[in-house]
């Protein structure tokens, strides 16, 4: 009696410390969304209080992220006192994201007539609200978004090359880089700090393969009800650089 008591405590408390660490691993839907505030969350870091510099005010990253980039920046301007490394987009939530989503979705109307064609355009470069690893506070932008400055402008090259050369040492990966098989185009610009974001595209892939709905059950933006919700999903958030998993 004694000796069936102890193991069924012993069970139970396997149990709850197996819950308890599964648990703490998960990333809470509203995080990986992009459905929260980052200025109010205690574990982002305002980039303008950090010697990185700025293209605007009110950026947030998640503290890691931001000492590994700060060290990146330091290692350039040792190199590269001349040649501008700027932050130009950090965190952005769900509803600026949906700012940007709703502006390109009305401004397309004029040219297409389905929505599918509509988010497709819009796709090339810009995030479904709810889909952006820009939501997760480990990926940023730097100094343009335009690829002709990457492989044109001399300072753009040299910029490029750095950060392709360099970036890995710091935990950083290119998500959009060369060679994808669908999702967004290359943005030399994009860097993503893989050491947390791998933590979540897995439980984004998770979710995409076992309870889609939990996602797509989340999203309100204009056309989500007209276009291939799920699929483009998939092919968006999924297709980056295998250096990014
Ligand atoms: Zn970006």
């Amino acid at each position: 009696m004694i000796k069936t008591a102890i193991i069924r405590l012993l069970l139970t408390s396997t149990l709850l410390i197996y819950s308890a660490l599964t648990m703490a691993k998960q990333i809470p839907l509203n995080r990986l969304t992009g459905q929260f505030d980052e200025k109010q969350d205690p574990a982002f870091i305002a980039l303008d209080a950090t010697i990185l510099p700025v293209n605007k005010k009110g950026m947030y990253l998640q503290k890691e992220p931001t000492e590994q980039l700060i060290k990146a920046y330091q290692d350039f301007k040792k190199i590269h006192s001349d040649i501008p490394f700027i932050i130009v987009s950090a965190t952005r939530n769900y509803n600026y994201q949906n700012g940007i989503w709703q502006r390109k979705w009305d401004s397309l109307t004029t040219q297409f007539s389905q929505p599918q064609q509509i988010a497709e355009e819009i796709l090339k470069f810009s995030s479904m609200p709810g889909t952006s690893r820009h939501h997760w506070g480990t990926d940023v932008d730097i100094t343009s978004v335009s690829s002709n400055f990457f492989k044109n402008d001399p300072k753009g090259k040299i910029l490029d090359a750095w950060l392709q050369q360099n970036m890995k040492n710091y935990g950083f990966c290119q998500s959009f880089n060369e060679g994808r098989n669908g999702g967004y185009q290359t943005e030399e610009w994009h860097w993503s700090y893989q050491p947390i974001a791998k933590q979540y595209i897995a439980e984004y892939k998770a979710l995409l393969d076992h309870n889609p709905t939990k996602i797509t059950e989340t999203l309100n933006f204009t056309g989500h009800d007209q276009i291939r919700l799920e699929a483009l999903i998939k092919e968006y958030v999924l297709q980056v650089n295998p250096d990014c998993y």
